[in-house]
């Protein structure tokens, strides 16, 4: 394997004029020969789409799963996270721009086959392997072969994306998945046009799609940007849809904006902007509503629906007192809580352990 190898790829068919265009994502890239998508991994060669970013990473770390976000997805277990370059959206705030912006394939890391991904994340004790800093659709043929080689060794697979995807691709991708995180960006039309040259109906059609159809477990995450979609009346549209689309067990999570990339002239996100946000979602109906990237002991921690109590304390990605049963249940009233849990919760804390290349050594 080196840098820029095309691995062949399925999705896509041939046009009337003879260009290729690529099915994976609503941008439907029309492709001349050695034209790039937009994502500028997938390309035409040899008269077929390619995929230009197999086995080549840009760095593998271990975090806690809490990080992905995921709260209710076997929580404080460690997970080891990996992406790759480029992105199919544009989005101007982007909080990953120097890998999905990147061009430079060969500065990613040194080639990652997906068995030696598998068996680091097992060396590692790693419960599951996350595609994420960029979004893994763009690099589904490389995410969904690491996910075989993971399922081969009791290893989960958790998808953080943005749901910008076509229906084929779509079933393709997350039949490889047991969690996602997707990112619900904002719950306007305008934003995902104006922000990230994209459309919200794709992404809501992926998420009734994951929830109703799959039997992966899902969580939403709105990155809160001051003065683009953190109204309270946005954010209560938002929740309402989840409640009636979704129903009220799946967690969502609000995070906060630093200035980046394209968008430098904005403050960062206050952390009352998201204290407000979680209380506007609970009060339509949402059950588990998270507050991200603060320490804030209420917003991070699972409570019972039913009876209030605390089941899950967290501060940051540190987890305190455990109130779960065995089975997933409040310990105080019984009520279940949604989610996939084991009796016990994981140790890893709060740690952030990047892995060297050499981790990633080629598995037989
Ligand atoms: S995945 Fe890439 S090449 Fe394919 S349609 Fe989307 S942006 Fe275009």
């Amino acid at each position: 394997m080196h840098a820029n190898a095309a691995h062949p790829t399925e999705l896509w068919h041939r046009l009337d004029d003879g260009r290729v265009q690529c099915d994976v994502c609503p941008r439907a890239c029309a492709l001349k020969e050695g034209q790039r998508g937009l994502c500028f991994v997938r390309g035409c060669e040899d008269g077929a789409v390619v995929l230009h970013s197999y086995g080549r990473s840009s760095g593998f770390c271990i975090d806690p799963v809490e990080k992905k976000p995921l709260n209710h997805f076997l929580p404080g277990t460690p997970v080891l996270s990996f992406g790759t370059a480029g992105c199919n959206l544009t989005c101007r705030f982007c909080q990953n721009w120097d890998m999905s912006k990147s061009r430079e394939m060969d500065s990613l890391a040194a080639d990652a086959s997906p068995k030696g991904i598998a068996h680091a994340a097992a060396s590692h004790g790693c419960r599951s392997v996350a595609y994420t800093y960029n979004d893994p659709v763009i690099f589904l043929e490389y995410a969904c072969d690491t996910a075989e080689a993971c399922r081969a060794l009791g290893i989960r697979n958790v998808a953080v994306t943005a749901g910008y995807v076509s229906p084929g691709a779509r079933e393709e991708f997350f039949a490889c998945m047991d969690a996602a995180n997707i990112d619900l960006k904002a719950f306007t039309d305008d934003f995902y046009k104006k922000l990230c040259s994209a459309s919200l109906a794709p992404v809501l059609e992926t998420i009734e799609y994951v929830h109703h159809e799959t039997d992966v477990w899902l969580e939403l995450t709105t990155l809160i940007i001051p003065g683009h979609n953190d109204s309270d009346a946005e954010i209560a549209r938002m929740a309402a849809w989840v409640v009636e689309h979704l129903g009220p067990d799946v967690p969502m999570h609000f995070s906060a904006f630093h200035p980046d990339y394209r968008m430098r002239d904005l403050p960062p996100t206050p952390p009352a902007t998201l204290i407000r946000a979680r209380r506007v979602a609970m009060d339509q109906g949402v059950r588990y509503a998270y507050t991200g990237n603060l320490h804030d002991g209420a917003g991070g921690s699972t409570y019972c629906h039913a009876c209030g109590e605390l089941l899950i304390e967290r501060d940051w990605y540190r987890l305190g007192r455990w109130g779960l049963t065995a089975d997933g249940r409040c310990g105080h009233c019984g009520a279940p809580c949604a989610g996939v849990f084991e009796a016990e919760p994981g140790h890893w804390g709060a740690r952030r352990l990047p892995l060297a290349p050499s981790a990633l050594a080629e598995v037989a």
